[in-house]
């Protein structure tokens, strides 16, 4: 097992487009899979999209690709991920946090677009294990940053941590069209939280009490996988440090924080294509 700290990041997903395109966001996330300072033991997964009244780990041997969406075209639903599990950490993710309970799921989830939209990017090969650890809905965002102090120890396991949502997530009032576009509101969110999180990102909950909140975060479960990372950060005693940045569709941050996270620049920003989607994009479950 090697002994060298991994790093932990927030990454962005945006659409799960991303998954099959190449833009700076993607390049990004392939910086810091390639940042890791050794073949990684296993990568933990904290995704918003498995948001759910308990905390429970994924402990199968083969977790199974998740195409949690709704509207997207069919070359996207053909998308595999087959990363194995490892069902032995599941172990000691679950004792390492005690007297916190986390659930072994042996056949209940998998890997939701959350996690397999980056990592297609970040760990191509999918040979390393992959585990996602579900985010409880009933917790208050304090605990959240908590848990991910306690599963800060893995980072020195092998383990690279992975946060995936948006700081900046709202969907009824976003515009496919508009691939680069911030709404004023959103980006005075998304820079308050960068600033926030590279000075004193063991208190990132005080985003709640921002003027944009309510817009940037209408729904808590793409900004929950951003607590975990932050509880890294503090459990470190190091800043976060944004590694890219950007916005999408008007309410939408592409942001990207990183811990102990070396990446090279990633390049210009370039329109990402318009995307394909058949139905609202309330209704994507993105
Ligand atoms: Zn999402």
């Amino acid at each position: 097992m090697t002994t060298a700290r991994m790093p932990a990041a927030f990454l962005g997903h945006g659409s799960p487009m991303n998954a099959i395109e190449s833009n700076r966001y993607t390049r990004a996330w392939q910086a810091f899979g390639a940042c890791a300072p050794a073949r990684p033991r296993a990568v933990l997964v904290i995704s918003a999209h498995w948001y759910v009244p308990y905390t429970a780990v994924t402990a199968m041997a083969m977790p199974r690709t998740i195409h949690d969406f709704f509207g997207f075209p069919a070359e996207l639903f053909a998308v595999q991920y087959p990363a194995p599990g490892d069902p032995d950490l599941a172990g000691e993710i679950a004792e390492i946090v005690k007297p916190t309970h986390v659930g072994l799921d042996h056949d209940g989830w998998g890997l939701d677009h959350g996690t397999w939209s980056v990592l297609v990017h970040a760990f191509p090969k999918a040979d390393i294990p992959v585990l996602q650890l579900s985010i409880d809905t009933t917790r208050p965002p304090e605990w959240h940053v908590e848990l991910g102090a306690q599963l800060a120890p893995l980072r020195e396991r092998g383990v690279v941590i992975v946060g995936s949502g948006n700081v900046v997530h709202n969907l009824r009032t976003m515009d496919w069209s508009r691939t680069e576009f911030a709404f004023d509101w959103a980006r005075r969110f998304d820079d308050a939280a960068t600033e926030l999180l590279t000075s004193r990102p063991g208190d990132v909950a005080a985003l709640a009490d921002h003027p944009a909140y309510g817009h940037a975060v209408p729904t808590p479960e793409h900004f929950l996988p951003l607590l975990y990372v932050a509880g890294m950060a503090r459990a470190a005693g190091q800043p976060l440090s944004a590694f890219v940045h950007g916005h999408a569709f008007g309410s939408i941050s592409m942001a990207c924080h990183g811990l102990d996270v070396r990446c090279p620049d990633t390049g210009e920003a370039g329109p990402s294509a318009p995307i394909p989607v058949s139905i609202r994009p309330e209704d994507t479950n993105t």
